[in-house]
């Protein structure tokens, strides 16, 4: 497409005898882009493949072995083309985590969730080509790393709180943290958020290694399925029932119809405790983040502790 706006912008400014100055410096900063691109992919490895496999809940992960030159880092995403006769053309970003199991260390995962496109093209193709497994090898390209890091080991408290998928981007802080912050006092509260109980499968490794460190604590709240519709997050339409239905389920596990009361509740607890400093990081949709957001600038005002906020979204 491109190619196609540059050669068309450049027969026009013939035509019309127009400066042409402009066109090269176009071409130049679409070559340089297209250039670093392929050097970005030739530095991950170009012989990369990776285990896809599906999970309940329209959930993909993919098991990615890489050139290792460079090291995993929290917030940090690249782009994946499939190599498969239809749609190799295409990349798309995606959150870049480590798997949990000691053995795969030297591998990267990424966890997606099925959508209208090459995210639903790869699913068919499970569906379609691969048995009851679900699960595949497939060779792919990874062009990155991109991404920005937040310091979070500079903080007495750091609380993660993820909705749905956006779990990719916390625990990849968290699993950081406790691997590589020598901070022993540092408190770590992940907070996640879900529409059913479906990631707690698919997520479970994940989960036991974040539980199996004193400095972690997870919560979790699980809407309650025959209320999701009259979840803020599903529907804007005023369901009248209110901001108080939730239960505990277990001391980690809370059923819940609204998110917004426990957001509130969770970031005054963090808030109160008092700890100099306090880092918040949220990856949600878009109105779980302004929620969050707003909540912590409410309770600034009666802190004493220095309060940052970070926030992660996946819109491109
Ligand atoms: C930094 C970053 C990290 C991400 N990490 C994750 C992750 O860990 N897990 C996860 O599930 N998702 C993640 N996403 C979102 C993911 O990239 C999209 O869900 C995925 O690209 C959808 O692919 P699709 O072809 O199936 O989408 P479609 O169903 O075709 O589209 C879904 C959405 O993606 C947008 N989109 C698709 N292609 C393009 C494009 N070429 N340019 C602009 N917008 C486009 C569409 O506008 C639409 O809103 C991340 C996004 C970003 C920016």
């Amino acid at each position: 497409m491109a190619v196609g706006w540059i050669m068309g912008a450049w027969y026009h400014l013939k035509l019309t005898e127009l400066d042409r100055n402009y066109m090269y410096a176009t071409i130049t900063v679409w070559c340089f882009d297209r250039l670093m691109r392929i050097v970005r992919i030739i530095y991950s490895g170009v012989k990369s493949n990776a285990d896809v496999r599906f999970h309940e809940g329209d959930v993909v992960t993919l098991k990615m072995n890489y050139s290792n030159r460079w090291k995993h880092y929290p917030g940090c995403f690249v782009f994946i083309y499939i190599l498969r006769p239809n749609r190799f053309w295409e990349s798309h970003p995606f959150t870049v985590m480590v798997p949990p199991k000691p053995v795969e260390s030297n591998k990267l995962q990424i966890t997606f969730k099925v959508k209208n496109g090459l995210t639903k093209h790869t699913k068919d193709f499970l569906f379609s080509s691969c048995g009851e497994e679900l699960s595949a090898n497939i060779p792919i390209l990874i062009e990155g790393p991109y991404g920005r890091y937040h310091n979070l080991h500079l903080y007495d408290s750091v609380v993660l709180i993820a909705g749905g998928i956006g779990v990719t981007s916390t625990y990849s802080y968290a699993y950081d943290l406790i691997k590589n912050c020598s901070n022993e006092k540092q408190r770590i509260t992940f907070i996640w958020y879900m529409h059913d109980r479906t990631p707690l499968d698919w997520f479970s490794e994940e989960l036991d290694l974040l539980r199996s460190d004193s400095r972690v604590t997870v919560r979790i709240f699980v809407k309650y399925k025959e209320l999701a519709s009259a979840s803020r997050y599903v529907d804007d339409s005023n369901s009248g029932l209110g901001e108080k239905y939730f239960t505990v389920v277990s001391q980690e596990i809370t059923a819940t119809s609204s998110d917004k009361t426990e957001v509130a509740t969770l970031v005054s607890e963090a808030v109160s405790r008092g700890d100099p400093r306090i880092a918040f990081l949220s990856c949600g949709p878009g109105r779980m983040n302004d929620d969050i957001r707003f909540t912590i600038s409410k309770s600034l005002s009666s802190s004493k502790s220095r309060v940052d906020y970070f926030e992660e979204s996946f819109s491109w």
